[in-house]
């Protein structure tokens, strides 16, 4: 079996996020001679958390410059640890700093990178890579015969490796001062007065265009809504997702549901999410937004139209009612 790195980014306290140790057990369930490259401000903490991972080396780029997620200082600390193991296959975990420079990196050595890998397993001797096309629609299983090959690793995908923590000798690997154009000031995110969205949370709770639509007795009832919604969402800490229609009415700035924004939205041209669980409410459940519901393990909805699309085989339930009394009940039984 050829070797295998696995190049992780620290976090700001020098530890290693989730994503990190995931692809951690990827890189180490291929079987090959492991090594660990570390990118970071600081990487000793990070490097003891996988002191117990069993690698023949650990490897580290640390120092101030690198505790930015920059493209520049970022490729140029993740080519040389490539160089330095001499790794033929590269497990990274898909976080946006990494989806930023990887590209590059396996540009400047040579090999290839596929992003998006939602699994890693030997076939025939080889390492292959599982991921999805055209928004998940289809799955693929591929090989590559270039090296180095580059995989980054979407998180919530594989179980993150567990062991022990220890002291761990690191090996430093210089990296010759890069220019840079880039310095960090902050972060800025939308404004969604709460957060909503919650990658961890055992439920994904949609709301649809439903929620905003004339009911019964002929007229709107958005903040009744708001309430329902975010009630449950305290109660439940589920995390929040919207349909396209629902989320472009929030950016109209339309008297909606106003902890709604495009962040939130799933689907085709949203997002992919990966939650145990789904519950649909006042939302179609059209292809284009069930599309995004892909790897939710079971889903059920709530909709006045036993017709709609859950009702196609999109869902495993559906419960065929009005979801402002469904919620009012939930919130209730919840409460108690
Ligand atoms: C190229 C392309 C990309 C797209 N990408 C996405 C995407 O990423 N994500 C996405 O979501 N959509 C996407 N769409 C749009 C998608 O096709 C649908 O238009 C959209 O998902 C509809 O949103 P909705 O179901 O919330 O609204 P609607 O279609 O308006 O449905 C509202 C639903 O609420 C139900 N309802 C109303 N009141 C109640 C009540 N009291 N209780 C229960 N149910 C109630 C109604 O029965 C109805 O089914 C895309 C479309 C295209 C063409």
């Amino acid at each position: 079996m050829e070797s295998i790195l696995l190049l992780a980014h620290t976090e700001a306290d020098g530890s290693l996020a989730r994503p990190a140790l995931e692809a951690l057990a990827a890189a180490k369930d291929l079987g090959g001679t492991l090594h660990i490259g570390l990118v970071g401000a600081q990487v000793q903490k990070g490097a003891d958390l996988v002191a117990g991972a069993g690698a023949a080396r650990i490897l580290g780029v640390s120092g101030e410059p690198f505790g930015q997620p920059r493209y520049a200082t970022d490729a140029a600390a993740a080519e040389a640890l490539c160089r330095a193991s001499g790794a033929a296959v590269v497990v990274a975990p898909g976080t946006s700093r990494w989806s930023r420079a990887l590209a590059g990196v396996a540009f400047r050595l040579g090999g290839r990178v596929d992003t998006h890998a939602t699994a890693l397993a030997m076939e025939n001797g080889a390492p292959a890579v599982t991921r999805w096309f055209y928004r998940q629609r289809m799955e693929a299983v591929l090989t590559r015969s270039q090296r180095p090959w580059i995989v980054l690793l979407d998180a919530g995908c594989v179980p993150a490796w567990s062991g022990a923590a220890g002291t761990a000798i690191v090996e430093t690997v210089e990296v010759a001062a890069v220019e840079t154009r880039t310095t960090v000031t902050g972060t800025r995110s939308p404004e969604a007065g709460e957060q909503t969205i919650r990658p961890d949370a055992k439920l994904l709770f949609v709301a649809g265009a439903g929620w905003t639509k004339k009911q019964s007795d002929g007229a709107t009832h958005t903040a009744d809504a708001e309430t329902l919604i975010l009630s449950f969402l305290r109660a439940s800490q589920a995390s929040l997702g919207g349909s396209k229609s629902l989320v472009d009415l929030s950016g109209e700035g339309e008297a909606v549901l106003r902890f709604m924004t495009h962040l939130n939205q799933i689907g085709q041209t949203g997002a992919t999410p990966r939650h145990p669980k789904g519950l649909s409410t006042c939302c179609h459940g059209e292809e284009p937004h069930a599309v995004g519901w892909r790897f939710i393990g079971e889903r059920r909805a709530v909709n006045l139209d036993a017709n709609c699309g859950w009702a196609r085989g999109k869902a495993d339930v559906l419960y065929v009612a009005d979801a402002f009394e469904v919620m009012r009940e939930v919130n209730a039984l919840l409460g108690k």
